[in-house]
């Protein structure tokens, strides 16, 4: 018998199996799809290796949450480029989204407005962002449900800065208005983006905290791995794999009954027994297998973000190398027309593996991922030759609008393929292919989020349809949060088994 059976090997499901392993736990991945990864996967073609979803690593340095994971298992940092920042491309202007915070503050004066009206937007922001970054890396925990984690926020965000909470009731939009700024049409066309791009929501909708770090999500550091995503799990794996942990692929969970210390999880290859269980994908899927109480208690949230999924579309393009010349950066976030909504190209995402990142692409050649966000409905109910046609336009549209940043692009690519929700369904088996957990909302984040844990002893949640949300460092944060409570538990039903538990371990922080 396991001690941890962790069902799904996305970026949540992964980072808590190792974490849990590296602290003496045995556990198991059990993972559908034949690799793991899930949204933040790879796939290979013709020499080149595609990021499927995710390109980008967030707050993988030292000190950074993903730091502080790859720390905690004893893992060395990841060998990529770090991205000095990102273009983004308005309508009328290119601002560049520098990393560097004095660059970055210099940028926006000038590209955005200097008037008292906007320092004053922007130090709130700075500053709403700097404290929950900051809480973030700590470990602060929401939902709060018990008075430790009452305490443990307080120590998080600091007593000084507790009356920040008040933001817990704003939006963006808020925000914009307060300063007299929610019709300056650059900023909100900056902000909406970079809002879509990070928490799925529009900035009247978007919370302000959950905006203010996705905003600032260049600042705490982005890199892309050598090799992208598959050099990433390359490196991942094989660190688990030391530390003892067992990964099974191809290997789809169908039910798990049972209660805590003895869960059987059934799966296309058969019965595994686990004394606790990690869900690590949508929670959509964790209340068709999981055990019927936990399925119950998901209902309600179910019910109540059934309409704030969304989904995506990418193109891969494996192109030679002359045809994304010109460029400083790698990375661009791309507004076609400020009055029109984002999404379906109108906003996009272009992504190019660094020169010489010859495990991304053939010498002579680079590996190129644009995505851009979609509504699901627009992709159900299609016939074959309905689903063909919208893919090959929305695959040259999409390649069409790129060209303002790499005008030959695509021109002689040697792969040129496209993704959207029907593929992630596929692959990842996330309901109708929505990626990128739920549009944040005032209604369904932070106090309102689904939780780790459902009052069902041994049975816990992570991922990005969990608290805090999307992205890979919110999942690592998950991971962090639910591994703290994995152990915990493990402790305290079964004390002898886990003394050899080193001090100062997770199980201690939650303690
Ligand atoms: C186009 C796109 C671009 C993105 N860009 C970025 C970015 O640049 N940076 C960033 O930080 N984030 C980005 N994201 C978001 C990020 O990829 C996701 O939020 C994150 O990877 C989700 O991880 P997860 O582990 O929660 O879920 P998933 O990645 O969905 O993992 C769940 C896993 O569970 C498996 N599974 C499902 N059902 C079963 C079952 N029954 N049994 C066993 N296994 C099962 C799936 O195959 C999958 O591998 C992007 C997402 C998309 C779609």
């Amino acid at each position: 018998m396991d001690d941890v059976a962790i069902i799904g090997g996305g970026i949540a499901g992964m980072a808590t199996a190792a974490r849990l392993q590296s602290q003496g736990l045995s556990t198991i991945v059990l993972e559908a799809h034949g690799q793991p990864g899930g949204c933040a996967g790879f796939y290979r073609r013709q020499g080149f290796s595609f990021d499927v979803g995710a390109t980008t690593l967030v707050d993988f340095e030292p000190g950074g949450v993903g730091g502080e994971l790859l720390r905690s298992i004893g893992m060395s940092p990841v060998a990529g480029e770090v991205l000095p920042g990102y273009v983004a491309w308005l309508p009328d202007r290119r601002v560049t989204l520098y990393r560097d915070s004095q660059l970055w503050q210099a940028e926006r004066a000038k590209m955005l407005g200097d008037t008292p009206a906007h320092r004053q937007f922007w130090r709130r922001l700075d500053h709403i962002a700097g404290v929950f970054w900051r809480a973030s890396r700590r470990g602060v925990r929401l939902p709060l449900r018990t008075p430790t984690d009452i305490a443990r926020a307080v120590r998080s965000v600091g007593l000084a800065n507790l009356p920040l909470s008040r933001y817990l009731n704003w939006t963006m939009g808020d925000a914009l208005r307060a300063h007299g700024l929610r019709d300056d049409q650059a900023l909100v066309g900056l902000l909406a983006m970079l809002v879509e791009d990070t928490v799925h929501s529009t900035v009247d909708e978007a919370p302000l905290i959950n905006a203010a770090l996705g905003i600032t999500i260049r600042g705490s550091g982005l890199m892309r791995a050598e090799g992208g995503m598959r050099g990433f799990w390359r490196s991942f794996v094989d660190h688990y794999r030391r530390l003892g942990g067992h990964l099974r692929v191809g290997c789809p969970v169908r039910r798990v009954t049972g209660r805590e210390g003895e869960f059987l999880v059934e799966t296309r290859r058969g019965t595994i027994q686990a004394r606790q269980i990690v869900s690590a994908v949508p929670v959509e899927l964790t209340s068709r297998l999981a055990p019927g109480e936990v399925s119950r208690r998901l209902q309600p949230y179910l019910s109540r973000d059934a309409d704030a999924g969304g989904g995506a579309v990418v193109v891969f393009l494996g192109v030679p190398e002359e045809e994304v010349d010109g460029q400083e950066f790698t990375h661009h976030q791309l507004v076609q027309q400020y009055d029109a909504p984002l999404g379906n190209g109108n906003n996009m995402f272009i992504s190019v593996s660094a020169a010489g990142d010859t495990a991304s692409a053939p010498g002579g050649y680079r590996a190129v991922m644009i995505s851009t966000h979609c509504e699901l409905a627009r992709w159900q109910g299609l016939s074959p030759e309905e689903y063909d046609c919208l893919k090959v336009e929305i695959g040259t549209r999409l390649i069409a609008l790129a060209r303002r940043v790499y005008p030959r692009l695509g021109t002689a690519a040697k792969v040129c393929e496209v993704g959207t929700p029907r593929t992630y369904e596929r692959f990842t088996h996330r309901p109708q292919g929505a990626v990128g957990g739920v549009r944040q909302m005032l209604s369904n984040s932070n106090q309102k989020a689904i939780p780790h844990e459902l009052g069902v002893p041994g049975f816990w949640l992570a991922g990005d349809t969990t608290w805090p949300g999307l992205g890979t460092v919110a999942c690592v944060l998950g991971s962090r949060l639910v591994a703290e409570r994995v152990l915990h538990r493990a402790r305290r039903w079964s004390p002898a088994s886990r003394q050899e538990l080193p001090s100062g371990s997770l199980g201690d922080a939650y303690a």
